[in-house]
């Protein structure tokens, strides 16, 4: 008999132990991931996040100053960072965040829960493992992802439209150890491909719409998009995304040296229409969502670890104040209304402007001015919202240079 069953010990279920166990409460956290398989992530942390939760920096990752933004016809803007944001590999991330929760006193289960076998009783909650074992607990935390099968059950299920697809492949450093961060704005497709460099290998990827996902397309878009990345390495004037004059030879041994090395992965992440925010809750009598589960992720750039980290830390203060119901009100006035308007955003974002994709619009007015370089450094960071933004980027640009 548990106080607090958690169900998923990612960063929000990590999280949300380690606060509640530290001021004494008994926690369970069950995570049914097998040893050593790791969360589908680019494992990129805002500098907002670093700031708001500094041991972060205490998990093994690579420190990021400088990125390179590209628009969709391939032109390339230099971001220069004034606050780093981190990137790790989300076994150390998340190893770091569950041996935390562990030494405030939680009790961690290799287990995998049954959602359709999860039953509320007289005095809490039944959880149920796959060898028939079973838990019981007062209050249940579902922090069991986009995937969640609890969060089916008490929040109902999110359609298609609601979820993003993010997919890509882990790959070797370039030898030669220069291995920039990259956003590359798609052409012709919603979403971005990444490539995120850690200690000791690249997360590349692309994150897009699941009702717009077509798999042969876009994963030969990934292709191309990693080819031109080690291209670039061994040819600085190389084009990212089809070279002017492609070197056969060049391109025929990076692809082999790729289907060698490459592991692919891939996951939902939670990509919540605008009314939904209204409707949706992630709360109620004696259970909470948190993270993916509850839907936590910016819909632009599905960006979800801070808001899994947020939501956790939230949601244990309103436990531990004895109304565990004002997280309801508590997420909302924190995040609630950013990520909403980042949903309301996101089809401009991936639309047109002028003629040409905004993202496009974006990068070329940013090129020639500071002021809109620094907003969009300020973007990626975490510390410029969607809420003002468009003034924020008008301000900017009626500014000289
Ligand atoms: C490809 C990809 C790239 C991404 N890149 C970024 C990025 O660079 N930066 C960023 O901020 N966000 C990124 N995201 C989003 C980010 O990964 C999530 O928002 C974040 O992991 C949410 O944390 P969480 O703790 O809510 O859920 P998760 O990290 O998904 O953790 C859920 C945990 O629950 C466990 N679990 C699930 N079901 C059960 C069950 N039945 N029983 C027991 N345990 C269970 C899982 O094993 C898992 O460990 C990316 C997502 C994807 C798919």
């Amino acid at each position: 008999m548990f106080e607090v069953l958690i169900v998923g010990a990612g960063p929000a279920g990590s999280f949300a132990a380690e606060r509640l166990a530290q001021t004494g409460v008994h926690v369970a956290l069950f995570d049914g991931r097998p040893e050593g398989d790791p969360k589908a992530c680019g494992g990129g942390v805002t500098a907002k996040a670093l700031k708001a939760w500094p041991h972060l920096l205490d998990a093994v990752g690579r420190s990021v100053n400088e990125l390179e933004m590209y628009a969709p016809s391939g032109r390339c803007i230099q971001l220069k960072l004034d606050e780093p944001f981190a990137i790790y590999s989300r076994r150390a991330f998340d190893a770091h965040l569950r041996r935390r929760a562990v030494a405030a006193g939680a009790q961690v289960l290799k287990e995998k829960i049954s959602g359709s076998r999860t039953v509320k009783t007289e005095s809490g909650w039944l959880l149920k493992g796959a060898n028939g074992k079973e838990w019981r607990g007062k209050f249940l935390v579902a922090a069991d992802g986009a995937n969640s099968a609890i969060a089916k059950m008490l929040a109902g299920p999110l359609p298609a439209a609601e979820m993003e697809v993010a997919f890509g492949y882990r790959a070797p450093l370039p030898t030669n150890d220069e291995a920039p961060t990259v956003v590359a704005f798609l052409p012709d497709w919603v979403g971005y491909a990444w490539a995120f460099p850690r200690v000791d290998h690249i997360s590349f990827g692309i994150a897009t719409s699941q009702d717009a996902f077509e798999h042969q397309p876009l994963d030969d878009l990934l292709w191309d998009f990693m080819l031109g990345y080690y291209r670039k390495r061994e040819d600085s004037k190389a084009k990212l995304w089809t070279s002017r004059k492609i070197d056969r030879e060049r391109d025929v041994r990076l692809r082999e040296f790729l289907k060698a090395t490459a592991e692919r992965y891939a996951a939902r992440i939670p990509g919540l229409l605008p009314k939904t925010w209204d409707t949706r809750r992630a709360c109620g009598a004696g259970w909470a969502l948190l993270g993916d589960a509850a839907g936590f992720a910016d819909p632009v750039t599905g960006e979800g670890i801070y808001y899994a980290l947020r939501s956790a830390e939230l949601f244990a203060e309103s436990y531990l104040a004895g109304s565990p119901a004002s997280y309801e009100q508590n997420w909302r006035q924190d995040f609630g209304r950013e990520l909403q308007r980042a949903s309301e955003m996101r089809r401009k974002f991936y639309g047109n402007f002028w003629g040409a994709p905004f993202t496009e619009r974006m990068i070329e007015f940013a090129w020639g001015h500071r002021g809109i370089k620094r907003v969009l450094g300020d973007l990626v960071a975490g510390h410029q919202g969607y809420v003002g933004l468009k003034r924020k980027l008008a301000r900017s640009a009626l500014r000289p240079l």
